[in-house]
């Protein structure tokens, strides 16, 4: 019988016909049969673009030349490395659990992105304590910081460090039943219980569920604002594990003081253990990411883009991730080996384009305003008080750079000012900038405020 690479390297001489030369190379060339299953021919793609290339332009190929050369089988499916490293692992999971190798198998195990451990996870000043925190409690769940609540904005790395809590304790600890769910997990679990036919019974799922834990992670807990009943079921979850002396973690975008309508028991819950934040990272730091990224996925990328783009993103390291893999896509689609400043260029221009579309004359002024403290009225206005005549030429600056205004509908903006007032006002930040640090920062804090989402 013909093996099912044999039959591979058939289709493959049919499409080499078909395409491309560049997208049968670059694309087609790297995929890897590895299985038939279900009547479907299984191949693995080198990454997400090679599998997302060969689906979008040549899946009808594909599908042709799979159903000429194999019997009776005409569809095929595609796997990224990340999708074959699961099906692995379910793979691996289903022998451990037929052979019962163990009766103290963790009953989560597999649930953490292997990705994200405190090895990949880069410490600097903006994050030191909230990670010696967390690799505390992955050392020594339930001793001193219980709970442990992380707290910070988007895209800086409390769910890395929860999945990173959950890695080391599968090896560590594996006896012990750690959960990791999003608060909205927890939610949908709850309304399902509460909603069962056999409501006693499920609401009996429920709790063994989420009380026969030694670490329970809950990730994103803003979620639960405004779920009284779902907080009310919480606090008694929470107190059920912190009574038996088990760990709990919490992830959340601000700190519990900030969620609105939280419960003042839950509050008081929260605040009781080890509060801690996770800052945006310094441009050092935020290079070393970029470095740990880039060798973790095997990028070969020019020095100056990976400064390039920590100089640019400095708010969410998953912005900054999203681009460093854009960058790479873009050198792959001109077939270069190494990511250089055009394809970063390119990269950031698409980014740019879409943050420009929000920006209008007023949310910059609002932003003035904000950063200042001063009235808008004030800034528009006639005022020659030096605090609000450097926020008018910020504004003005500002509106300069980003949008593509006349200079004389600017003027107009700011009460009726000449059009020579506005070059005025640019020309004296433009020079600022390059002199005075503080005025830089300035410039830099509110432009990202702009631009932000
Ligand atoms: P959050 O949960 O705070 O929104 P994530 O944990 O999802 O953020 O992090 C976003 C991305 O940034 C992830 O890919 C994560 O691996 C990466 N990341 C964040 N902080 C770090 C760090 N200090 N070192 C390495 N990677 C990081
Ligand atoms: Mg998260």
């Amino acid at each position: 019988m013909r093996s099912l690479k044999d039959n591979w390297l058939d289709v493959l001489n049919i499409l080499e016909k078909e395409v491309t030369a560049v997208s049968f190379d670059l694309w087609i060339k790297t995929l890897d049969p590895f299985e038939i299953k279900d009547d479907e021919v299984v191949l693995i793609a080198s990454s997400q673009i090679a599998k997302n290339q060969c689906l979008k332009n040549h899946s009808e190929s594909l599908s042709r030349a799979i159903e000429e050369v194999f019997d009776n089988i005409s569809s095929f499916k595609i796997l990224d490395p990340n999708e074959k490293e699961e099906h692995d692992k379910a793979i691996s999971l289903e022998k451990q659990i037929n052979t019962n190798i163990s009766s103290k198998i963790n009953k989560n195990i597999g649930v953490f992105n292997n990705k994200y451990t405190f090895n990949n996870f880069v410490v600097g000043k903006s994050n030191q304590f909230v990670y010696a925190a967390a690799s505390a409690v992955a050392e020594n769940p339930s001793s001193r910081y219980n709970p442990l609540f992380i707290y910070g904005g988007v895209g800086l790395g409390k769910t890395h460090l929860l999945h990173s809590i959950g890695n080391y304790l599968k090896i560590a600890k594996p006896e012990l039943n750690v959960l990791y769910v999003t608060c909205e997990q927890f939610t949908n679990d709850y309304i399902y219980a509460i909603r069962g036919t056999d409501k006693d019974k499920s609401i009996i799922n429920f709790r063994d569920k989420y009380r026969n834990l030694d670490v329970l992670m809950i990730d994103d807990m803003q979620f639960i604002t405004n779920k009284l009943e779902t907080q009310e079921e919480f606090f008694n979850t929470f107190n059920d594990l912190y009574q038996n002396n088990k760990q709990i973690v919490i992830a959340c975008d601000r700190h519990p003081r900030e969620i609105a309508t939280l419960s003042d028991r839950l509050r008081s819950r929260f605040t009781s253990g080890l509060i801690q934040d996770v800052q945006t990272p310094n441009f050092e730091t935020r290079i070393a990411i970029l470095k740990k990224k880039a060798q973790q996925e095997n990028y070969n990328v020019d020095e100056e883009v990976i400064t390039f783009l920590a100089e640019n993103i400095d708010t969410n390291i998953r912005e900054m991730e999203g681009l460093l893999s854009k960058v790479v896509f873009y050198a792959s689609l001109t077939g270069k080996h190494v990511a250089g400043m055009e394809d970063a260029n390119e990269a950031l221009k698409d980014k740019l384009q879409t943050d420009m579309s929000s920006v209008t004359s007023d949310k910059i002024i609002d932003n003035v305003c904000k950063y200042y403290h001063i009235e808008k009225s004030a800034v528009i206005g006639k005022k020659r008080n030096k605090e609000i005549v450097e926020a008018r030429q910020v504004s003005i600056y500002l509106i300069t750079e980003l949008m593509d205004l006349p200079l004389v509908s600017i003027g107009k903006t700011f009460g009726g000012r000449d059009h020579t007032t506005v070059i005025h006002s640019r020309d004296k930040i433009t020079d600022a900038i390059k002199t005075n640090n503080r005025i830089k920062v300035i410039v830099n804090d509110i432009k990202n405020m702009v631009l932000k989402k």
